[in-house]
């Protein structure tokens, strides 16, 4: 063992005495809203898969005909000999669907935020960004140089208080949400956003991981028909059903960050299975009115048996239904007595969310039945 290697043994006992372990445990699809852990099929509550079209064959059949036909990598990155028509293409087609006039493509949701982030700050040292208090991780990745403001979580009164005081000699302003929170599934006011952000001549960044495909006109996502939004990112990992993700506004944006964005230019392009797996994600998206339509109603109706029996859902409008526990062993506790039920609903703790909210995070999708969600209800009972 080196020091390096004492160091990291040393971090991890400290991890282990915090009770914050984390080990990676595997799960095979199973039925439709199903997954298989140790050997069981549980339903499941805990996968982003909001649209079932994480199996669907079109999407599968698609990925394997552009891998057959163009190879499986794409061999460079996008500025050396990485980019194929099939990337322009389905940028444009990106476009479209959130009524842009471009669109990037980036290897994940994670690595649009925590890349695409410095590359804007790069265009105006010094800029202020004011960010929602409870924006993902990813972003924090981006910022970790940056002058920050954190406002209240969907405080824009607190926003414009903020914008009002502070940064108000920097060079630019970036203000920065997500339209449907990951852990509360809550929403934010986008047209107050933009009303506020044109007023202050501030830049408003939009992460639409949880909306794109399932929220907005044919699930264009929360920004779709909303002036004044100048950036919006999105994941193709969630209700699109596969992996890698999108960042869309002007022209002017997209030629910045092919550019001056390292997390665009030092990286292979994304390979053509991939590619194909979007292109059918996006065939498919816009005529799924019915499935979210029946996601919404199933959400509808675990919020309200949860607050038949004593849950707080904490302000949740969408396909993501928090039940807050409190206590981290608590919510564990609770999570542990599903599975043995036969279902899967992970307990998200601290760090991820603030100490004392403690929740399982029950995420649905329209593979799920009424009947799933009523099975949920027996067995997570009234709120002790
Ligand atoms: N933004 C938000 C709000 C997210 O919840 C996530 C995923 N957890 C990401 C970005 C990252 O997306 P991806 O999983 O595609 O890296």
């Amino acid at each position: 063992m080196n020091s390096f290697d004492e160091r990291l043994e040393h971090a991890l006992a400290k991890v282990r005495a915090r009770g914050q372990w984390r080990s990676l445990r595997a799960a095979e699809p199973g039925a439709p809203g199903r997954i298989v852990r140790d050997g069981r099929e549980l339903i499941d509550f805990s996968s982003n898969d909001y649209l079932g079209l994480a199996r669907h064959p079109l999407l599968a059949g698609r990925a394997g005909e552009w891998a057959a036909r163009l190879g499986a990598g794409s061999g460079a990155s996008r500025l050396v000999t990485g980019t194929r028509e099939a990337h322009l293409a389905l940028e444009a087609k990106i476009a479209a669907f959130k009524g842009t006039e471009a669109a990037l493509l980036f290897a994940s949701g994670w690595q649009a935020n925590a890349a695409a982030l410095p590359a804007l700050l790069a265009a105006a040292p010094g800029a202020a960004v004011f960010s929602d208090r409870l924006v993902h991780a990813s972003f924090h990745a981006g910022l970790a140089a940056a002058r920050q403001h954190r406002f209240r979580h969907n405080d824009l009164a607190h926003l414009e208080q903020l914008l009002d005081s502070r940064g108000r000699d920097a060079p630019a302003r970036l203000i920065l949400v997500e339209s449907v929170y990951s852990m509360d599934g809550d929403r934010a006011d986008l047209a107050a956003l933009a009303d506020i952000a044109r007023r202050r001549d501030a830049f408003l960044f939009v992460d639409e991981a949880h909306a794109t495909g399932v929220l907005g006109p044919q699930g264009k996502g929360l920004s779709a028909g909303i002036a004044g939004i100048d950036c919006v990112m999105g994941t193709f990992s969630k209700a699109l059903g596969s992996f890698g993700a999108y960042v869309a506004g002007s022209r002017r944006l997209c030629d910045w960050l092919v550019n001056a964005c390292s997390g665009f230019i030092f990286t292979t392009a994304p390979p053509p299975a991939v590619l194909g797996a979007i292109d059918a994600a996006l065939d498919l998206v816009p005529t799924m009115d019915t499935e979210r339509a029946h996601l919404a109603a199933l959400a509808e109706r675990l919020r309200t048996g949860l607050a038949a029996q004593g849950y707080d859902s904490l302000g949740s409008t969408t396909q993501i239904v928090p039940a807050l526990v409190g206590a981290e062993d608590d919510a564990l506790a609770l999570s542990a007595r599903l599975a043995e039920a036969g279902l899967l609903a992970a307990a998200i703790r601290p760090p991820t969310v603030p100490a004392g909210t403690s929740r399982l995070r029950l995420a649905l999708s329209a593979a799920h039945g009424a009947g799933d969600i009523d099975v949920l209800l027996a067995a997570l009972g009234t709120r002790a």
